[in-house]
């Protein structure tokens, strides 16, 4: 008996179980280079990063029994990605993958062959394809909108609310306390914000201190940070407190949140901070919600203390290693500390976040829904040598807004919408042609005016190869300069074939597959087309040796 306990505890420790029986998706320790809940510039992490050693390929295991309910093949968001539901009500989820294991990725070509496309969001139905825990579901990879090979892991209930994967036994090596980045207090006086960077000083491991002279009423933003054992990477905050004395009033925990948090809660984090300096300084006041499900409030986060009294405030900063660090502020009722005013530059539209607009200027019509704005703001609207001039470089914008933007020119050809931000880089903006408009769906601002393309996009050949093997691949560079790749169609022998882009990096593929009947002679011919149309035809004939 005591043997057999041996054998399982030897196995359960080798392939990695933890005590919900769930497998590591990866075949070694786990290594996080992001955690659940850091806020990123589009809003929440919503899984972990587990480093795959700086390496693509890595074998990824699924973490349970189940079934794949949905695949996506996409060239940004999590790439390749793999979503697997288990019958405990968990799902979990697999992003930025290189490549599916070889079943999977037979079953995924057939769709992408019927379909014409590379990229694909297929959805399966329950037990259609069966997954048993630990068997390799696909390879590492940096596919989608991801800058260095990880794998991007997440568990989600069936109905997609986010969860914590660490709060499933899955060992990350942590002694190290969360790290305070910035501190700084608020005031709100007239109308106008008022702020002051504290100055922190450091008692010891765990204790840090700072004290501040106010008879105003005061709240407190904060940056925080966390890194892990063995990692030099930087991550979030598990759990962010705020108290006075022993009383708990504003809570962060980070074991579950919903997509529509993701994004909104954008909206507590001081906007000047996040735009200039790209600090995520959260603002604990009484704007946050306790609807939020990683939030705990009891009361407002505003402190007013009297001439010559003090309070005793905390922030207490945790993983989930239970490492605390705690940030102790001393409020002294006292007038003669100096606060900055936060200058909010003023532009000629005024915009009430809860109010819908409709603004038209010399043709040129913009359209708010009601939120498009995080707060009430103002924006420079207007419309001047053929330039709609939308600008306001200090704010995020929370939903996509609509522009018909006049179009006054005889040529079309190669005709789009351009935009260029507060840096004056211009972009191609994604539009539709409509009754001599372009109408266009936006979060950008800045100035819109009207642009040519005319130059053909260019492919060349990687490699001088003339000959393939079943193991080799055809790849080939193709770019756009001015306003980039739209589309691209491959054929070989006449017939549809499925060719790889990763824009990243400017490429497509070909591998040898099972739906493609390769000749010692074949006849390849691409046609890629940018974003207004200009379309290049590039022909080859390649050999291919079994
Ligand atoms: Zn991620």
């Amino acid at each position: 008996m005591k043997k057999l306990f041996y054998i399982i505890t030897f196995f359960t420790f080798y392939l990695g179980f933890t005590q919900n029986h769930f497998y590591r998706p990866i075949e070694y320790d786990i290594l996080l280079s992001g955690n659940f809940g850091e806020i990123r510039s589009s809003g929440f992490h919503t899984g972990i990063d587990i480093k795959t050693k700086g390496k693509v390929g890595e074998i990824i295991r699924s973490i349970d029994d189940g079934y794949i309910s949905r695949i996506q093949v996409s060239t940004v968001g999590y790439g390749k990605v793999i979503y697997i539901n288990h019958s405990n009500g968990l799902k979990s989820v697999y992003g930025h993958l290189q490549d599916f294991s070889k079943e999977i990725d037979d079953q995924i070509k057939y769709f992408q062959y019927k379909a014409e496309t590379f990229t694909l969001n297929k959805f399966f139905k329950e037990n259609e394809v069966k997954i048993k825990a630990g068997q390799i579901i696909g390879y590492s990879g940096n596919t989608g909108t991801s800058f260095g090979p990880h794998l991007h892991f997440e568990i989600r209930t069936h109905n997609d609310i986010p969860l914590n994967p660490l709060n499933y036994n899955y060992k990350v090596a942590d002694s190290i306390r969360p790290e305070v980045r910035k501190l700084f207090a608020y005031k709100e006086k007239k109308g106008s914000l008022f702020k002051k960077r504290l100055k922190i000083k450091k008692i010891n491991d765990s204790i840090y201190q700072t004290q501040l002279k106010s008879v105003d009423t005061i709240f407190f933003g904060i940056e925080t940070i966390d890194k892990q054992s063995f990692t030099y990477n930087v991550n979030g905050t598990y759990k962010i407190l705020l108290k006075e004395k022993n009383n708990d009033l504003i809570e962060f925990k980070f074991d579950s949140l919903t997509f529509d948090e993701k994004r909104l809660f954008l909206k507590h984090l001081d906007f000047r901070e996040l735009i200039e300096n790209n600090s995520k300084i959260i603002l604990l006041n009484n704007e946050i919600d306790s609807d939020y499900k990683f939030v705990r409030r009891n009361q407002s986060g505003k402190f007013y203390v009297k001439n010559l009294e003090t309070k005793d405030i905390t922030i207490q900063l945790s993983d989930l290693d239970k490492n605390n660090t705690y940030v102790k502020i001393k409020m002294i009722g006292d007038s003669i500390e100096k606060f900055g005013g936060i200058k909010s530059v003023e532009f000629n539209k005024k915009i009430r976040a809860d109010l819908s607009y409709d603004l038209t200027y010399n043709n040129a019509n913009v359209k708010f829904k009601k939120n498009t704005f995080y707060r009430d703001t103002t924006i420079d609207f207007d419309f001047k040598n053929d330039t709609l001039y939308l600008m306001n470089p200090y704010i995020p914008v929370n939903k996509s807004f609509s522009i018909n933007f006049p179009i006054n020119v005889n040529s079309k050809k190669g005709l789009y919408l351009a935009r260029s931000d507060k840096n004056g880089n211009s972009f191609f903006s994604s539009s539709k042609l409509k009754d001599n408009f372009f109408i266009a769906n936006t979060k950008s601002l800045g100035k819109y005016f009207l642009d040519y393309d005319t130059i053909k996009p260019i492919i060349k050949k990687i490699g001088k190869n003339k000959t393939i093997d079943k193991n080799q691949k055809l790849g080939y560079l193709i770019n756009d300069e001015e306003t980039g790749i739209k589309k691209y169609k491959a054929y070989i022998n006449d017939k549809w074939a499925l060719f790889e882009y990763e824009p990243k990096k400017n490429y497509i593929q070909f591998r040898p597959d099972n739906f493609i009947n390769l000749k010692n002679e074949n006849n390849l011919l691409i046609e890629i087309e940018d974003m207004v149309g200009n379309v290049t035809i590039y022909r080859e004939i390649f050999f291919f040796k079994n």
